[in-house]
Formats: structure tokens, C-alpha cells, sequence
């Protein structure tokens, strides 16, 4: 009994009250005798927490959005205030972080986790994009111990197990899939009265509020593509985006002779979790719906309109400016959605609301995750200026 305890994977889930929150730990359900969770993190909804804390007996909590609670049962210790998902982190001392904020906030977490030598499951693809250059810098020194960065977005991780056996050098290409959205055949003019309801309701993934924002005005995609040339390190042109309404075929790997090889399952995240969570490289058995192939019929394959989805060939234009590029354009956005989403901005200027803050603040070459904070506070105090600039663009 006691090797069988011993032998559990300690997980750490940051961001656990989430969406992704809620499907790793749905895995870990599944498979008690493989997962000990060690740590809980969450921003606002301690009651949600308590309860996870509770069904996991974890030992560990934070909360990063309350400064103090006190209803919290003693039967674990509960750490609160700004930088509490790194104390957890600390405390729990776990084999692998779940990183699973929204948002930069997931940064310094992150950071911290692969600086202290812990590997990183990671959905929260913000920080990779705003730091990417910074998370290289520090993987390529032969001097530190960082721990690995595994993908749990659903296409990286496809194109993390596809491209499992064969050299990059042989690789011409990846792709990665988009679903287009729930507005890919709205005429462009009726895109101006869209709510955020209606934004929010993706036709094929369950999703948090914030990536399905993104994932209708395909700056999820653009994130993804940034994402994609930090983990993978090929050149930005080599990665291309083709939409795939069906969200079957999660992407592609072209490789020099020809051959394409793609990654097929039916559109859920235990599958990208799951591989990543997975033990020395063993898939856990039974986790997604099985696909039937009969069933789905037909998979359809559509070339990307830049005019419908300008914020890929921005995102392109961010990377190969550099330095702090790619956190403006992100920090933009999660500036744009938060302000769709209280309606103080219409869909249609989230893009140009990007365009604008990349227009004012000048990108410049940075050193650490404090500078990129500043970044973010820069764009925050800049919205509402440039919600005024949209407005009488
Ligand atoms: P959700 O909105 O469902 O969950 C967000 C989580 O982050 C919650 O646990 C929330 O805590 C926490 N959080 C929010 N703000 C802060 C903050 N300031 N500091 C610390 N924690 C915070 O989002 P998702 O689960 O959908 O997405 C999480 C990440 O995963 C995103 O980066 C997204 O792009 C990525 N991702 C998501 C996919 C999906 O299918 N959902 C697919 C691929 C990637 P609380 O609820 O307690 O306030
Ligand atoms: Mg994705």
C-alpha cells in the first residue's frame, strides 16, 4: 500500500476553478491511484475551492484575488494575496504545475515553477506569448535546471506527439487548426451588433469566457501561433493557420518529403491533459469519447480570410519586431475583451483596439517578468484612451 501512495504524481493546479481547472481534475477523478494533488490555486471563488480542497484532501490552497478568509476550514493552509499561486507552489513542492490562469496574470506562477526546476503543464498560453523570449533564454542556459514546458493547448500538444519521433529538420511545416469561430460565415456587417453572449458560445469547445472571446475574432489563434514559435523553435513562417470547422483534426505536421501527418480525436481538453499528465509518456486509457470517423462524415478544410481575422497577420508582425511586441498585442487584447465583455467596446474594434495600443506604446527589448508587468499596466492605463480613438476611428 505504501509503494502504490508513493508512486503517485504530485500535481500542483493553478488556475483550478477554472474551465482547464476543471478538466484536469476530472482526470485526476479518473485516475485516483496515479495523481496526488498537492496544491489548489484560485482567484476568486473560494467557495468552489473549499470544496475541491476538500473532495482532493490537498493540503495546500491559494487564493490570489482575497486578501483574507475567514471561513476557511483548517483542514489545509490557505495562502492569500497577489503572489500566493508562486507560495503555493513553493509549499506543495509538486512534480508538476497545471498552469491554468487566464491570462498574463498566469506569468509569474509559471515563471517561477520552470525557474525552480518544476515541470510546467501549460494551458495558460499568455505567458509563453509575452515572454517566450525570456522562458528561451532562460531554457537555453546550460547552467540552470528549468524544469519542461509541456503544451496543453490542444494543438501544440498534437503537434508535440506528432512530431514525437521525427527530427525538426525534416519538418516543412506545422499547422494548426481553427474552428473559425461561431461568426466564420456572419456577414462582416452584422459583426458590429454582436453581444458578448453570443460571442461567448463557441460552436465546438467549453471554454472559460476569456479564450472564447478569443477564439471568435481568431486572436486566439494568433496567441497560438506565437505560442507555436516559442515551443516548437521553427521559423514563424513555417507555421501556418487553416481553418477546420469540425475541430477534429487538431493540426498538421508537413514534413520535407511530402508526407502530412495529422491528430484526430473528438474536441476535448482531458485529451491534451491527459497525454501531458501522462506517466513517462503513457497515454491513460479511456479519457475522451471515442471518434468515430462514419459518424463525423465529412472533415472540411478552408483557406484563413486575413480581411475576417486581421489579428494573425498582427500577431506575425509582433514577433518579428520582438522584445515586449508580443505582450502589448496580448495585454491589448485582454484589456479589449474584459472591456466587450462589461459592453464598453464593441467586437468589432477589439482588433483595431490591438492595432491602436501597438500604435502608442513603443516595443522595446526587456530583461525580466517585472518588466513585462509593467507592459501590462502601461496598456491598463492607456484603455481608455484608446477606447475613445476606437471610437472615432
Ligand atoms: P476560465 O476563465 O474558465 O478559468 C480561469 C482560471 O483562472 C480560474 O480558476 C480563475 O480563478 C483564475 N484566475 C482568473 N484571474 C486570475 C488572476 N488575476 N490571478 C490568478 N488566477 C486567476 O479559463 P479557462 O480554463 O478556459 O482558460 C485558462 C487558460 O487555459 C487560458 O490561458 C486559456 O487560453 C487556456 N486554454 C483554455 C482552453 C479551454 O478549453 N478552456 C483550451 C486551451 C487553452 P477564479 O475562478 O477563482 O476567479
Ligand atoms: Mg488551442
Amino acid at each position: 500500500m505504501q509503494g502504490y501512495v508513493m508512486s503517485r504524481k504530485k500535481i500542483c493546479v493553478i488556475g483550478a476553478t477554472g474551465s482547464i481547472g476543471s478538466a484536469t481534475l476530472a482526470i485526476v477523478r479518473q485516475f485516483p491511484e496515479k495523481f496526488e494533488v498537492v496544491g489548489l490555486g484560485a482567484h476568486s471563488r473560494v467557495e468552489d475551492l473549499q470544496r475541491l480542497v476538500e473532495e482532493f484532501s490537498v493540503p495546500w490552497a491559494a487564493c490570489t484575488g482575497i486578501s483574507c478568509c475567514s471561513e476557511w476550514k483548517k483542514t489545509s493552509r490557505l495562502l492569500v494575496g497577489e503572489s500566493a499561486a508562486q507560495q503555493l507552489i513553493e509549499a506543495s513542492d509538486p512534480d508538476l504545475v497545471i498552469s491554468a490562469i487566464v491570462g498574463i496574470a498566469g506569468l509569474a506562477p509559471t515563471f517561477y515553477a520552470l525557474n525552480a526546476g518544476i515541470d510546467v503543464l501549460l494551458a495558460n498560453k499568455e505567458s509563453l506569448v509575452c515572454a517566450g523570449e525570456l522562458i528561451k533564454r532562460m531554457r537555453d542556459n546550460a547552467s540552470l535546471r528549468v524544469g519542461r514546458l509541456i503544451p496543453a493547448d490542444s494543438e501544440h500538444s498534437s503537434l508535440d506527439q506528432l512530431l514525437h519521433r521525427q527530427g525538426r529538420d525534416q519538418v516543412r511545416s506545422l499547422v494548426l487548426t481553427a474552428s473559425g469561430g461561431p461568426f466564420l460565415h456572419k456577414p462582416l456587417s452584422e459583426l458590429k451588433s454582436v453581444t458578448p453572449r453570443i460571442a461567448v458560445a463557441h460552436p465546438t469547445w467549453q471554454m472559460g469566457p476569456k479564450i472564447s472571446v478569443d477564439s471568435a475574432t481568431m486572436v486566439n489563434k494568433a496567441l497560438e501561433v506565437i505560442e507555436a514559435y516559442w515551443l516548437f523553435e521553427v521559423d514563424l513562417d513555417q507555421i501556418d493557420v487553416i481553418i477546420h470547422p469540425q475541430s477534429i483534426v487538431h493540426a498538421l505536421v508537413e514534413f520535407h518529403d511530402g508526407a502530412i501527418f495529422a491528430h484526430l480525436s473528438t474536441p476535448d481538453m482531458r485529451g491534451p491533459l491527459s497525454y501531458g499528465l501522462g506517466i513517462e509518456g503513457q497515454r491513460l486509457p479511456n479519457v475522451m469519447r471515442p471518434l468515430r470517423l462514419a459518424d463525423v462524415g465529412a472533415l472540411t478544410f478552408l483557406q484563413l480570410d486575413n480581411e475576417r481575422f486581421p489579428a494573425i497577420a498582427l500577431a506575425r508582425q509582433c514577433v518579428e519586431r520582438g522584445g515586449t511586441a508580443p505582450a502589448i498585442f496580448n495585454c491589448a487584447n485582454e484589456e479589449a475583451v474584459e472591456l466587450f465583455l462589461q459592453n464598453e467596446l464593441r467586437f468589432v474594434d477589439i482588433v483595431p483596439f490591438i492595432e491602436e495600443t501597438l500604435q502608442c506604446i513603443e516595443a522595446t527589448s526587456y530583461g525580466s517578468v517585472e518588466d513585462l508587468v509593467e507592459v501590462q499596466m502601461k496598456v491598463a492605463s492607456l484603455k481608455s484612451e484608446i477606447v475613445r480613438r476606437c471610437n472615432h476611428g
